[in-house]
């Protein structure tokens, strides 16, 4: 305090009274001593009201540490120094500067009133926080450098006459990657210490450039050339390397507010895009793989435009349309509009070549052409479309550009995503082979059961000779009878007329007999019809009945009734022969146990005919065996009766299998899908 020269009164108090801040003496035990004008202004007491009161009870102070804390300093040391806020019933609050001395029995403080500049630097500080704590959370990584240098090496390089930097710098790298040597990173987040670090933060605070691969120079050059150009920031997609060598694919963005690019320093933030691009790359690699294949497959690939026709949908579901099928028969325009507004957008090669086109553009336009013979296969298509259906597949026919209708399968799907119902996929495979070969083994299968029928037929002459001879022979007699009757004087009328009946019902019997044996000798085309199950078998131990008898074969009837769908003629034959299988397998067995069970049975979607002997079973071995053609255990046998059994059964989605019975006879099962009720 020695230092301290006496005051000049006189010039003090003109300074105090002239003193922005507020001067305050008072004594020891807190009485205001002096109050300047300023003190009057900034805590609302007049000096006529404030001296001579206890300065605490007209102003109040807040101090970290409390007013004891003051009191102590200035008790000790005589000095104080601190903000403080101030609070008077007279004034608002505000924070000041509080200088306080203590002398002579006196305290003498001047108070600065730094309100305005304590709230900008807490909003400042309060900024700068959520910006730190921005930097350190978010899940981008930031990085602050230092790039103070790089503005040197620049300016340098202008100087010594180069114009054009971009130019430059691109044809010397060495150049560019110097400068990257000598761009420091002084921060870096959390996030960034995950994608490019390995743990250790102070590793990646040294220069950026072992994070530049070589191919993403450009984008470093790009983003000085921004920063220098004004520009305010620069982002670019890009490939950055992490400190262990992996790199990665991000979003660079560098910042530059024209402060602090003055003062050397850019922030920059980078968002990994690994994931992203690699779901990207992916993405379009399956397109490129899908283009390939659109081009190369083997099949006609068409992608259709269905606007127009998914505009006529619109307004059918707008009308109430539940059904697309009765709108079509109520409005025979409306598939005229729906083939019109699909359109071919795109074919592959192999469309051309099987549709009879030169180049691709032939087929450019609606679909209508092509479904000219066959616009119904077009019209199931549109109303399966219209259920919603995302795909739908028929066999059916095309016509080409030239003029020809071939047979194909044709497919379509929707693959677009279901906010784009207008891209349809279609598929189409040419099957006019096919249907040729189909239609020559159907014309051969055909052949071959009616040659199996007459070679059967001839098989069973004696048994057929016996189910005519035997209604011949009642005729005869019966007819006979009658005329004797007749012949007498007085004829009995009513005995006449029933021997008639049994002539007619007999003569009928064998009508029905031949007319059963010409059907099975005449080769016609299979008709489907519904049937009943046990009139087949009804009709099979017609051809059989003499056979059976002679053989003295016993069969048990198990009827229900089952219908089918299928060919009367063709079945027939399938249940003679499994009857005359079965026959033969019980050849040797005594004549009391030779019996057949043939029991017909119903569920839900099929009917099933068992056949069930007492014969000695099929050999395990060969139970996979005996419906392949040639197959045969009998030294006269063919070895085709069951091979035609089974392919007769499949034309009708009928199946045949043979088991084992526990007894040890075997069991032929024909299962058929039955007549809807
Ligand atoms: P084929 O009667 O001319 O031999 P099939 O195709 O009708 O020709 O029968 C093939 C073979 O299946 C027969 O040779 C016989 O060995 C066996 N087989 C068929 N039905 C029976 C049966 N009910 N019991 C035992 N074996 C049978």
């Amino acid at each position: 305090m020695s230092s301290i020269e006496p005051i000049d009164l006189a010039r003090a108090s003109d300074a105090v009274e002239l003193s922005r801040d507020a001067v305050v003496a008072r004594s020891l035990d807190g009485r205001v001593l002096a109050w300047n004008p300023a003190a009057h202004a900034l805590y609302g007491w007049p000096a006529s009201e404030a001296i001579g009161r206890v300065f605490a009870e007209l102003v109040e102070t807040d101090v970290e540490g409390g007013i004891a804390a003051i009191e102590a300093a200035l008790a000790s040391g005589g000095r104080w120094e601190g903000q403080v806020t101030r609070r008077s019933v007279r004034a608002e609050a505000r924070v000041l500067l509080v200088r306080a001395i203590a002398r002579r029995g006196e305290i003498l403080e001047i108070a600065q009133d730094v309100t305005e500049h304590h709230r900008q630097r807490t909003a400042l500080e309060r900024s700068e926080r959520r910006y730190r704590n921005l930097f350190g959370a978010m899940a981008a990584s930031f990085w602050e450098l230092d790039f103070s240098k790089v503005g040197a090496m620049l300016r340098e390089l202008t100087a010594s006459g180069v114009r054009d930097l971009r130019e430059h710098l691109t044809a010397h790298p060495e150049t560019l990657r110097a400068m990257m040597r000598a761009t420091r990173v002084l921060d870096v987040n959390d996030q960034t210490l995950v994608l490019f670090g390995r743990g250790d933060k102070d590793e990646l605070l040294a220069s950026v450039e072992p994070f530049w691969p070589d191919e993403s120079n450009w984008v470093f050059l790009e983003s000085l050339l921004a920063a220098i150009g004004g520009r305010s920031s620069y982002s670019q997609e890009t490939k950055l390397r992490a400190i262990d060598g992996r790199e990665l694919d991000v979003l660079f963005t560098a910042c530059f507010p024209a402060e602090t690019v003055a003062r050397g320093k850019v922030v920059v933030g980078v968002v990994d895009i690994t994931a992203r691009k690699r779901a990207h790359d992916a993405l379009e690699r399956s397109e490129q793989r899908y283009r390939h294949l659109f081009h190369h497959m083997p099949l006609a690939l068409w992608q259709l435009d269905a606007r127009g026709t998914v505009g006529v949908f619109k307004g059918a579901r707008a009308a109430g349309v539940k059904d697309l099928a009765e709108s079509f028969d109520r409005d025979p325009d409306l598939l005229r509009q729906c083939l019109e507004g699909m359109v071919v957008r795109e074919v592959n090669q192999p469309t051309m070549a099987m549709l009879g086109g030169r180049e691709p553009q032939d087929f450019a336009g609606s679909v209508a052409r092509f479904w000219k013979a066959r616009p119904d296969t077009f019209r199931r298509a549109m109303e399966a479309r219209y259920r919603g259906e995302p795909t739908f597949q028929e066999e059916t026919q095309i016509d080409t550009l030239d003029g020809r209708v071939i047979d194909v399968l044709f497919a379509v799907a929707r693959p677009g995503p279901a906010s784009d119902p207008t891209v349809s996929l279609v598929g189409i495979v040419d099957i006019s082979e096919l249907v040729r070969a189909r239609q020559q083994l159907a014309r051969l299968q055909a052949e071959a059961a009616h040659a199996a029928r007459v070679s059967m037929v001839g098989e069973l002459t004696a048994s057929i000779a016996h189910e005519v001879n035997q209604p011949l022979a009642a005729i005869a007699l019966n007819a006979g009878a009658a005329m004797r009757w007749l012949g007498r004087p007085d004829p009995d009328l009513t005995e006449v007329r029933a021997l008639l009946t049994r002539v007619h019902a007999d003569a009928k019997r064998a009508g029905a007999v031949i007319t059963r044996i010409r059907e099975m000798v005449a080769l016609r085309a299979p008709v489907r019809a519904e049937i009943a199950l046990d009139a087949i078998v009804d009709d099979a131990l017609l051809f059989l009945g003499h056979e059976l008898r002679a053989q003295h074969v016993a069969v048990h009837r198990e009827p229900t009734g089952a219908r089918v769908l299928a060919d009367r003629v063709l079945l027939q034959q399938v249940v003679v022969n499994l009857i005359a299988n079965a026959v033969h397998a019980m050849a040797s067995r005594p004549e009391g146990s030779r019996r057949i069970t043939v029991r017909t049975e119903l569920d839900d979607t099929r009917a099933r005919m068992t056949i069930d002997d007492e014969g000695p079973g099929i050999p395990e071995a060969d139970l996979d065996r005996i419906f392949d053609a040639f197959f045969t255990t009998k030294a006269q046998g063919m070895g085709m009766g069951l091979s035609i059994c089974r392919s007769i059964l499949e034309l009708f989605d009928g199946k045949i299998t043979a088991t084992n019975r526990a007894s040890g006879g075997a069991s032929m099962a024909v299962t058929l899908p039955r007549a809807p009720l």
